[in-house]
């Protein structure tokens, strides 16, 4: 068959249930997560698709997989597409495995319109994006760009009680026949579906994001120092607590920073106070700061904001203060020839979509550090994920493969 090369929508969704079987949880979601046996049955399943078809399997050392369907020029650097294949323990079937079965999806229609590409396509799928099993997560894409390697997380345990370095081995091994290739291998572009994770695009009606930029995430830990003392004999003139420091320089900061900047989010997650008795003034009190936006320089004065509110709280009551950083991921924005032509192909599609920023990270942030990249956002419902209830419909699933094709067309000489 030859002609334009057409989505079959029938075929993705039959492969997104296939995939959804494997480790498969009685909610209805998946428990898939990093270098499983679930984990490597995915693999192993996608490899046997790809074989089927005539595409050769590559993985590298941290058991990135990759799929290519080779172009008239196999000295060119090939155009990369894809997601990844992993789940948090009650994941759902979408985040990852949409973007990475749309990504094969492209291949086939390639596939069965005979449509030749001067450079190869490959469609990869990450390891371990989720980082739930193993932490960090995005080691996959982090070991492609050279900004860690494998033995940085030999030592790495999983809650389950696994190493990090076996279950790699293992995974490896699942695919004797994919060659094996170094990192580093140069692209020429770099494109990934997924599910927005977020309600805005269902809210709006829109079938597609257009994702420009990742925010930048940091993480603070915020721990006030007081007098342990007793409630009921202690006067306010004898007290040196630090839940009222706390309390005033948390409330101070959540009155101010959201309100002020729609683009800047600030979630305190965690607060335990010491001793943690009903009737002791605590000694100790901390909580933890997640704070994000998408402008480097307002994300580090946001922590700025967050250490001044807590010296002046912790003055105010006599107190001291101590904040750490234990994560600081940098804003990415993504490249603007690769979002004009999503754009453009969302137009030619008749595709309602917006320009959007993504509120989490994900595997495309490392690749643009390489190569053009973007990403391609679909609605899910309620915006839910990371849960088993995430629910794609099935022509917006259908949609987002089209815009990916479209996209990579344009993208590929
Ligand atoms: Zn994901």
């Amino acid at each position: 068959m030859t002609g334009r090369p057409k989505v079959n929508g029938e075929r993705l969704l039959r492969r997104l249930s296939e995939f959804a079987e494997i480790g498969k949880t009685n909610a209805g979601g998946v428990n898939r997560q990093a270098l499983s046996s679930e984990d490597r049955a995915a693999r192993r399943l996608l490899a046997d698709l790809a074989i089927a078809r005539g595409f050769k399997v590559f993985q590298d050392a941290i058991a990135n997989l990759f799929i290519r369907r080779e172009g008239r020029n196999p000295a060119l650097p090939p155009m990369l597409i894809g997601s990844h294949l992993d789940s948090q323990p009650t994941g759902g079937r979408f985040d990852g495995a949409l973007g990475t079965l749309a990504a094969f999806e492209v291949l086939e229609a390639l596939e069965d319109a005979g449509h030749e590409t001067e450079a190869a396509i490959e469609v990869v799928a990450w390891t371990n994006e989720e980082g739930s099993r193993f932490a960090p997560g995005v080691m996959g894409s982090m070991a492609f760009v050279g900004a860690a390697h494998p033995d940085d997380f030999q030592s790495v345990i999983a809650s389950d009680g696994a190493g990090f370095s076996q279950e790699l081995a293992a995974t490896l091994a699942t695919l004797p026949d994919a060659e094996m290739r170094p990192f580093g291998t140069p692209i020429s572009a770099y494109l990934e579906l997924h599910i927005e994770q977020g309600p805005s695009l269902e809210r709006e009606g829109l079938a597609a994001g257009v994702v420009t930029a990742v925010q930048g995430t940091r993480w603070l830990t915020v721990t006030f120092s007081g007098s342990a003392g007793h409630a009921g004999t202690t006067s306010l003139a004898y007290r040196r607590d630090p839940m009222v420091a706390a309390t005033a320089a948390l409330n101070r900061l959540q009155m101010s920073v959201m309100p002020e900047d729609d683009d800047a989010r600030l979630t305190v997650g965690r607060f335990s106070a010491h001793p943690g008795s009903i009737n002791a003034i605590p000694d100790r009190v901390t909580f933890t700061v997640d704070i994000r936006h998408p402008d480097a320089t307002t994300l580090t004065a946001i922590e700025a904001r967050v250490r001044s509110a807590c010296e002046e709280a912790a003055i105010s009551q006599r107190c001291s203060v101590e904040i750490s950083t234990s994560f600081d991921m940098p804003p990415g924005s993504f490249s603007k020839v690769m979002t004009d032509r999503i754009e453009a192909a969302a137009m030619a599609l008749e595709l309602p979509y917006k320009r959007m920023i993504s509120g989490a990270f994900h595997d495309a942030l490392f690749v643009a550090r390489v190569a053009p990249a973007a990403m391609i956002f679909v609605p899910c419902r309620d915006g839910i994920s990371h849960n088993e209830a995430e629910h794609v419909e099935p022509a917006d699933a259908i949609n987002g493969a089209r815009l990916l094709l479209e996209a990579t067309m344009e993208s590929v000489s």
